[in-house]
């Protein structure tokens, strides 16, 4: 049922035994970065817990548990999204207010339509703002008969304590890099320089890796190094819109120093470890480029990469801390 997943046999067999055992708790916290699975593994649950092409018994225990149909009347209006009693809980605006809890409890009063459990999914729990947090721990502390609540934030820290003590707690993993190139090559399609590049690049997102294959991401990437690499022979004019262009685009800002910085890594990596290089796709030029340049050089120009990242993190004038970093850069 979970075929889609990568990387998460912990998370995929804690959800088995419980779909196995039957007890299925109040409430479950999936926790993990962006894009590996925490939502596809809620529905597949819901999906699951109401197939009515899989009913569990002994006998064929070990079919029920091998997915839900997809094909059954449940199944179908779980995924469409019409099922009166898989409910979803989104922002509305940057938070999940407390009406939007208060209406849901009033909801909860009732028996489920049709379901044999009832699922509660509230995909960015984090959103919630404190009384809507404070109003859900109340349904929490008198949880509605065949309800479950699934909801899911990157990290614990994230929710109230007192929300988290009453869930059981699912943590999933980042995917590795070689499993996110398998995927990229064989679901995708993409070459394996590519795949590998964007897998190295992706922080073990599968969103984010496909975001970065939608958006041609290898095409900006190598703009971004050409542009940095004529850095030392352009003149002040075109160093400064350079710097402009980066600081503008605020959304892909922070993406854009981790690939210079990666640039300049695979520039000192070349000579130690030249299999270790991300940027596969230019070899040919991290070979030229790095016999030319001295390590210190590369060292402090990794360093001045990285305490422009610090300072962006730290929301500093991001326009004044780019200008500064690639006038460094610039410097031979
Ligand atoms: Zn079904």
């Amino acid at each position: 049922m979970f075929d889609s997943l990568i990387d998460q046999e912990q998370p995929i067999r804690f959800l088995t035994a419980i779909l196995q055992g039957g007890a299925i708790p109040h409430a479950l916290l999936f926790t993990g970065i962006e894009g590996i699975g925490k939502q596809t593994s809620a529905i597949a649950f819901a999906m699951a817990s109401n197939c009515t092409d899989s009913i569990i018994d002994d006998k064929h225990k070990k079919s029920s548990v091998s997915g839900p149909c997809r094909k059954c009347r449940s199944c179908k209006k779980i995924i469409s999204g019409n099922h009166p009693d898989i409910i979803l809980i989104k922002p509305s605006g940057s938070f999940i207010k407390v009406d939007q809890i208060r209406n849901l409890c009033s909801s909860l009063a009732m028996k489920p339509y049709e379901a044999r459990l009832r699922v509660i999914l509230i995909p960015d729990a984090q959103a919630m703002n404190p009384e809507a947090s404070n109003a859900l721990l109340k349904v929490l502390e008198e949880p509605p008969d065949r309800t479950l609540f699934i909801l899911t934030a990157v990290r614990l820290s994230d929710l109230l304590p007192t929300i988290v003590s009453r869930c059981q707690h699912i943590r999933f993993n980042p995917i590795s890099p070689k499993n996110l190139e398998i995927f990229l090559v064989e679901k995708q399609g993409l070459d394996s320089h590519g795949a590998m590049i964007i897998a190295a690049m992706a922080n073990g997102s599968i969103s984010k890796a496909l975001s970065m294959n939608r958006t041609n991401w290898i095409k900006r990437k190598n703009w971004i190094i050409t542009e940095v690499e004529s850095l030392s022979s352009g003149t002040t004019g075109s160093i400064l819109a350079f710097a402009e262009m980066l600081s503008q685009k605020k959304e892909t800002l922070s993406d854009s120093l981790e690939i210079i910085n990666t640039w300049f890594r695979d520039l000192v990596l070349f000579r130690y470890y030249p299999e270790k290089i991300i940027n596969k796709d230019l070899i040919d030029r991290i070979q030229s480029i790095s016999q030319k340049i001295m390590i210190s050089s590369l060292l402090s120009k990794i360093k001045a990469v990285e305490s422009a990242q610090k300072d962006i993190l730290a929301n500093t004038n991001s326009r004044l801390t780019i200008e500064v970093l690639i006038m460094r850069l610039a410097k031979v």
